[in-house]
């Protein structure tokens, strides 16, 4: 039984692009929590004689993803229709792009942190198509909602380039944070804003394979992981009973079944030539001239690889804050705010990551500034907060949250005395000198001087020092 074999993955993901309205109507795009059927239109619900008419802004966006993925944008692009029969697709067909995509022959780099590398997926294509609805069944029922159908999703196929579980995860962790980056999609996996069909299959030498199976909707990073993690063992295994299988086997689709921790046959996978593409007859073709092409490129952010390279290199943030911290590009955005005032980067780094993440969520902020904590305060914060304790550094980033005052005018307003060792001895020398007389009892052994001498201290820095540190510090300026 042969042992070596390599992991062959390949992704296929569509992001739920945020565009206000959908993609060939007028309909609200904002289907979350709204009632089902309510977002719908004669177009969206495929009724006879109505037209579709193509989003500008999701085609814009598109082109600015393949851009960003690096891919060569057709000039000239195509919709087309892609037949199939499901209950959640009002049409019979969904409005897809076959030969013409926006984009192809593009490259992802990411950086692995499994072995510390930089990593490229080649990109097969960029495209643009339209969202079906939801099923949702009830006991016996099978009710479905129309609301999502007609969103508009950009498609990003990758080559079969990944060859590893937990390098996938990342891998798409990675194109999560660029799609947010590009303020193209809220890219939420676990809110469908972001789905992943995942292809694996697992190599023997030269000439043996087993067949590709195609795992469908992932809906989170660590289904993901798992299921190719399930999936690969359960080829290896199955390769082991027959030790003969080729690639020449069907290919299948099959489920990730999270409670269970396995995967699931659910067909064998239907060929291309079932979806019978053919030119979508009522939109025209789609062309970018050398101008409006341009003008998107110089629209695109710097990459969040660009910013990563500038925290590390430039900025000297240690690599896992620079990741956490570029994992969210809100917090990012505040970050550059900060340091372009002059604050100390590692300083505010660990400020936004350590001290906010929970006023975050608490408040459910999406933007600091639009809350109402400017970058002014993120500095001073940063810079003032190193002189006091933990329980302080607390007090004053909690109560800056609440007021949306800068935290210098806390520090004032509360009183908060410096507690750093620096300024405590400078506070303790000065305890020593006012109380001459408790030194000399101390000095000639009585041991309860010393604690009216950490009293002393206490009290002058109302209780915001550790009396510890402060018994420690007395004994050694006492020698
Ligand atoms: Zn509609
Ligand atoms: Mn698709």
């Amino acid at each position: 039984m042969k042992q070596n074999y390599k992991i062959i993955i390949g992704l296929e993901i569509h992001v739920q692009l945020k565009t206000k309205s959908k993609m060939f109507c007028s309909c609200s795009n904002q289907a979350e929590n709204k009632a089902p059927n309510t977002l719908v239109c004669p177009v969206c619900m495929g009724l006879p004689g109505t037209l579709p008419v193509p989003n500008q802004k999701a085609i814009e966006w598109a082109i600015k993803a393949g851009l960003a993925l690096e891919c060569a944008i057709n000039q000239t692009s195509k919709f087309d229709r892609k037949n199939y029969f499901y209950p959640d697709l009002p049409k019979g067909y969904q409005i897809s792009q076959y030969d013409l995509p926006i984009g192809e022959k593009g490259m992802f780099e990411f950086y692995s942190q499994k072995d510390s590398k930089e990593k490229s997926v080649r990109i097969r294509r960029v495209h643009i198509e339209e969202d079906a609805g939801k099923l949702m069944h009830q006991g016996k029922d099978s009710l479905v909602d129309y609301n999502r159908a007609g969103t508009p999703l950009l498609e990003i196929v990758t080559e079969p380039d990944l060859c590893d579980p937990q390098d996938t995860k990342i891998f798409l962790q990675d194109l999560r944070q660029l799609m947010r980056h590009l303020d193209i999609s809220f890219a939420d996996m676990e809110k469908g804003h972001l789905r992943c069909d995942a292809n694996i299959n697992l190599i023997f030498g030269e000439n043996q394979a087993t067949p590709i199976a195609e795992i469908k909707n992932l809906n989170s990073f660590k289904s993901v992981e798992s299921a190719l993690i399930y999936e690969a063992k359960r080829q290896f295994d199955e390769f082991s009973k027959n030790n003969n299988i080729f690639s020449k086997g069907a290919k299948t689709t099959r489920s990730w079944d999270e409670k269970a921790g396995v995967t699931k046959l659910l067909r064998s996978k239907e060929e291309e030539a079932d979806y019978r593409y053919f030119p979508e007859p009522d939109i025209p073709n789609l062309k970018f001239d050398d101008e409006f092409l341009e003008q998107i490129k110089s629209s695109l952010p710097s990459t969040p690889k660009e910013n990563l390279t500038w925290a590390v290199e430039v900025l000297k943030i240690n690599i896992k804050d620079a990741k956490a911290l570029l994992s969210d590009l809100k917090n990012f955005e505040h970050f550059k705010r900060t340091i372009e005032l002059g604050a100390d980067p590692q300083k505010t780094a660990r400020l936004i990551l350590n001290k906010y993440a929970n006023f975050k969520s608490r408040y459910k902020i999406y933007d600091f500034e639009e809350f109402g904590i400017k970058p002014e305060y993120t500095k001073s914060a940063s810079t003032l907060l190193s002189r006091f304790n933990n329980q302080i550094e607390n007090s004053v980033v909690e109560e800056m949250f609440k007021t949306k005052a800068d935290p210098e005018y806390i520090i004032k307003e509360q009183d908060y005395k410096t507690t750093n060792e620096k300024d405590t001895k400078e506070i303790i020398s000065s305890v020593i000198n006012e109380n001459k007389d408790a030194v000399s009892d101390f000095k000639q052994g009585k041991g309860q001087a010393l604690g009216f001498l950490v009293g002393a201290v206490m009290k002058k820095t109302r209780g915001q020092v550790d009396p510890k540190t402060v018994q420690k510090i007395l004994k050694e300026l006492l020698k």
